[in-house]
C-alpha cells in the first residue's frame, strides 16, 4: 500500500469489544486483569504478548508505533513524550554497545547540540561534527575518528542543506557505526531514511506528522538490529508518550500526506515569489537548481517534492528592520515551532541561534538578516499578500 493509504488506516483496527472501532481508543489504564497468574507471570517473561503497565506498552501507543513504523518501513517503534526525548533515547540505543563517539551534523536543531555538548559530553561521550553534505571530509571522519554513531537531519536547519545518506549509510555501515537520522523536516513522504540504510528514525511528531500545534510528542523508528534495544531501554527509562498525545498524533498522522503536498507546493509558490521580490537578497530552498546539494535532492526526494521550509535574507536589513518586518505580519505567525497548518515565521539570530555569536552564526551561514518560513496549508495568495504589504511598507 501507499504512504496515504497507510497514514490513513495503519495501526487502527483492533478489537477490544464486540465491535471494531473506526480510531484506537485512548486507553488510560495503566494497569490490567489477568485471568489468572499463570498467565501475568507468562507476560513478564515475555512467553505471552500482552500488556501489563503502560510504561512497556500501552494499546493507543502501540497503535501509533505500528502506523509510523508502517510510514518508515521500519521493524518497530517507540512513542515518546517529545522529539527531544526521541534523540536522547535513540542516541542511547546506537551507542549501547558501540564505541562512544558520536559523529554529529555541524548543521543540527538547537537543542540537539545542546543535548550533545552539556550532556552527552559530561557523561564521557565524545562528540565530532563534520559538514555531511561534504562526503569526502565525512568519509575521512568516519575512517580517522570511528565513530559509534552518527547523527543528522535529512534536511538541515535553516538553510535546508541536504546531504547523500544513501553514500553516508553506506559508509557507516562497512565502519560499523549506527546511522541515526533525524527526518522531522523531510518526513516519510519526501525520505525514508531506513530504506537507504540509516538504522534509527527519529522526529518531533510535534511538527508536520501531528501538524496543528497541539501536542508535544516524538517517535523512534528502528530497524530490527536496534529495536529491542531501544524498547528495552525504554521500559526502564520510560520517556513514552501519554496516550492523549498518542491519540492526538495518530490523528494528526491521517492527514499528514494531504497536508504536506499542499504545504510542498506552496513552498515551492513562496520560495519563487520571494526570490523576485526587491526587497529579498536571497532565498534558500532545495528546489533551486543552483542549489550547493542539487544531486543529492534530485536523487533523494521525489520530483516536486522539496520540503515545506523556506528560508530568506532582506536586504539591507538589520535587527530592527527585521523585527518592523515580522511585527506588519498579519496572518504569518511569528512562532518558534514549524510544521503546523498555519505558515510560520521564525528569526533564527534571535531564536534557534541565538546563543552563538554574530561570528559564529557569519560562519554557519546564518545571517543576521535571515528569516526561515514554515509554509502552511493556507491558499497560497493570502500568505503571499500577507508578506507583500509586510515587505513592501518596509522603511
Ligand atoms: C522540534 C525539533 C526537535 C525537537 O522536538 P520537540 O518535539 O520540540 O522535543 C528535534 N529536531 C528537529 C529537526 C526539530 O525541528
Amino acid at each position: 500500500m501507499k504512504l496515504e493509504t497507510l497514514a490513513v488506516h495503519a495501526g487502527d483496527r483492533k478489537k477490544p469489544g464486540p465491535q471494531v472501532p473506526v480510531t484506537t481508543p485512548i486507553h488510560t489504564a495503566t494497569t490490567y486483569f489477568y485471568d489468572t497468574t499463570e498467565q501475568l507471570d507468562r507476560i513478564f517473561a515475555h512467553e505471552e504478548s500482552g500488556y501489563c503497565y503502560s510504561r512497556f506498552d500501552n494499546p493507543t501507543n502501540a497503535a501509533l508505533e505500528e502506523l509510523i513504523t508502517a510510514l518508515e518501513g521500519g521493524a518497530g517503534a517507540l512513542a515518546c513524550a517529545s522529539g527531544m526525548a526521541a534523540i536522547q533515547i535513540a542516541l542511547s540505543a546506537a551507542l549501547m554497545d558501540r564505541r562512544k563517539f558520536i559523529l554529529a551534523a555541524d548543521a543540527l536543531y538547537g537543542a540537539t547540540v545542546r543535548m550533545l555538548m552539556s550532556i552527552f559530553e559530561p557523561l564521557g561521550f565524545e562528540v565530532g561534527f563534520v559538514d555531511i553534505c561534504d562526503s569526502a571530509a565525512v568519509e575521512r571522519a568516519i575512517a580517522e575518528r570511528r565513530p559509534g554513531c552518527i547523527l543528522l537531519e535529512t534536511v538541515s536547519n535553516p538553510l535546508l542543506r541536504v546531504g547523500a545518506i544513501d553514500h553516508i549509510a553506506a559508509a557507516a555501515r562497512t565502519a560499523g557505526a549506527a546511522l541515526v537520522v533525524d527526518n522531522t523536516f523531510a518526513t516519510p513522504l519526501l525520505s525514508r531514511p531506513l530504506e537507504l540504510g540509516a538504522n534509527l528514525v527519529l522526529h518531533s511528531a510535534t511538527k508536520y506528522l501531528a501538524g496543528h500545534g497541539d501536542v508535544l510528542g516524538g517517535l523512534v523508528v528502528s530497524d530490527q538490529e536496534y529495536l529491542e534495544p531501544l524498547r528495552d531501554l525504554s521500559r526502564t527509562c520510560g520517556p513514552v508518550l501519554g496516550p492523549f498525545e498518542s491519540y492526538l498524533t495518530m490523528r494528526g498522522i491521517k492527514t499528514f500526506a494531504l497536508r504536506m503536498e499542499r504545504q510542498c507546493s506552496n513552498a515551492c509558490r513562496l520560495a519563487g515569489w520571494l526570490a523576485s521580490h526587491p526587497s529579498v537578497e536571497r532565498v534558500y530552498f532545495p528546489a533551486d537548481p543552483a542549489h550547493p546539494d542539487s544531486a543529492a535532492i534530485r536523487k533523494l526526494f521525489p520530483q516536486g517534492m522539496y520540503g515545506a521550509m523556506v528560508s530568506f535574507e532582506l536586504k539591507d536589513a538589520g535587527r530592527q528592520e527585521i523585527f518592523g518586518f515580522m511585527d506588519r505580519l498579519r496572518l504569518v505567525v511569528r512562532s518558534t515551532s514549524l510544521g503546523d497548518v498555519h505558515t510560520m515565521i521564525l528569526y533564527p539570530a534571535m531564536s534557534s541561534h541565538r546563543d552563538l555569536s554574530p561570528k559564529q552564526r557569519e560562519r554557519m551561514g546564518i545571517r543576521d538578516n535571515l528569516l526561515r518560513l514554515s509554509v502552511g496549508i493556507e491558499a497560497v495568495e493570502d500568505v503571499i499578500a500577507d508578506l507583500d504589504q509586510a515587505l513592501g511598507s518596509r522603511g
